[in-house]
């Protein structure tokens, strides 16, 4: 299969939707972005390289930082984890307060924003101060690139927009469900979703997720086997929110959106992919996104199912 041909001719295909969606100016940074920006790669285990689009151009991975937070979370407490954050998709907007309070302050899964946030503050709870630093170095590490940080304008601009997020860990540390000051957490938690990255780096730092845990041709190890299926899983139910029924029907990989207009998406054993493009269909996941991926799963017959 030649992914670069395939890569052209989904760039023709998703043309007609580049101007349909929105993009996510509830937090006004986010809206000075270029709106009709397309990029896409695919890494494949073996190393190859795939690129179309502003693919070296970085954006605000937003909750694809989740992933991270997530498997860091694994790696530290295990099966405990599970004690404070589910693993059973919501069914509502990431954003959603509904279900927090009738469910005492547990979130159902680490990729609402609830979920990320008590992940994070698991994070805190281990590494203090550093806690942003050591996320920032995992980053790296998996994506083998030294060249990423965080934008402080979107930082400061969702500090002081994020009503609703200072809402759920509010609600959630008066269920005693968040351990550490308030404040630090929801800061860690802002900075990490404004990381900013390419396709490229971001289909890198997924491959781990394509290889049971480790990056391919290393020994590193980031998670054992076990831990990679559960990652994968929760990415597939749950990866975008109230719309992750319909990722898998449409597309059928297990995929992480953010915000920003990125998804990543993993197929196993074989590639990590990542999609770029701003403008949000109503579940906040990327429009042109979510229909790139399923020309692609549709075109190279690799969905999972
Ligand atoms: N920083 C965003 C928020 O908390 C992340 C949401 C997202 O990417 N879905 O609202």
């Amino acid at each position: 299969m030649n992914y670069q041909t395939v890569l052209e001719e989904i760039k023709e295909e998703i043309r007609p939707y580049l101007n349909k969606g929105t993009v996510a100016n509830y937090i006004p940074a986010l809206a000075n972005v270029a709106e009709d920006d397309f990029a896409m790669s695919i890494i494949e285990i073996d190393g190859s390289e795939h690129h179309i689009g502003s693919y070296k151009k970085p954006f605000s991975i937003q909750s694809i930082s989740k992933v991270f937070t997530f498997t860091l979370a694994l790696d530290i407490y295990g099966k405990d984890l599970y004690k404070r954050v589910g693993h059973e998709p919501s069914g509502n907007p990431f954003n959603s307060l509904i279900q927090l309070e009738y469910e005492k302050g547990i979130p159902r899964n680490p990729f609402i924003n609830a979920g990320a946030i008590v992940t994070t503050d698991s994070l805190v709870s281990k590494y203090k101060e550093n806690t942003f630093s050591t996320l920032l170095e995992f980053i790296k590490k998996v994506s083998n690139d030294e060249n990423i940080a965080f934008n402080k304008e979107i930082f400061k601009s969702e500090l002081e927009s994020g009503y609703r997020n200072f809402a759920l860990i509010n609600m959630m540390k008066s269920f005693n469900n968040i351990e550490n000051h308030t404040q630090e957490v929801i800061e860690t938690y802002f900075k990490q979703c404004s990381i900013m990255m390419n396709t490229k780096q971001l289909t890198k730092s997924m491959l781990y997720l394509a290889n049971h845990g480790v990056i391919p041709n290393t020994n590193s190890e980031i998670i054992t086997q076990a831990q990679a299926k559960r990652i994968n899983a929760v990415m597939l139910t749950c990866g975008h929110y109230d719309a992750s029924g319909d990722f898998a029907f449409h597309v059928g990989l297990p995929g992480k959106s953010g915000v920003g207009g990125g998804i990543v998406a993993v197929v196993p054993q074989k590639m990590a992919i990542c999609v770029y493009s701003p403008r949000l269909n109503k579940h906040g996941n990327s429009l042109v996104g979510t229909k790139a991926l399923e020309l692609f799963t549709t075109k190279t017959r690799l969905s999972i199912f």
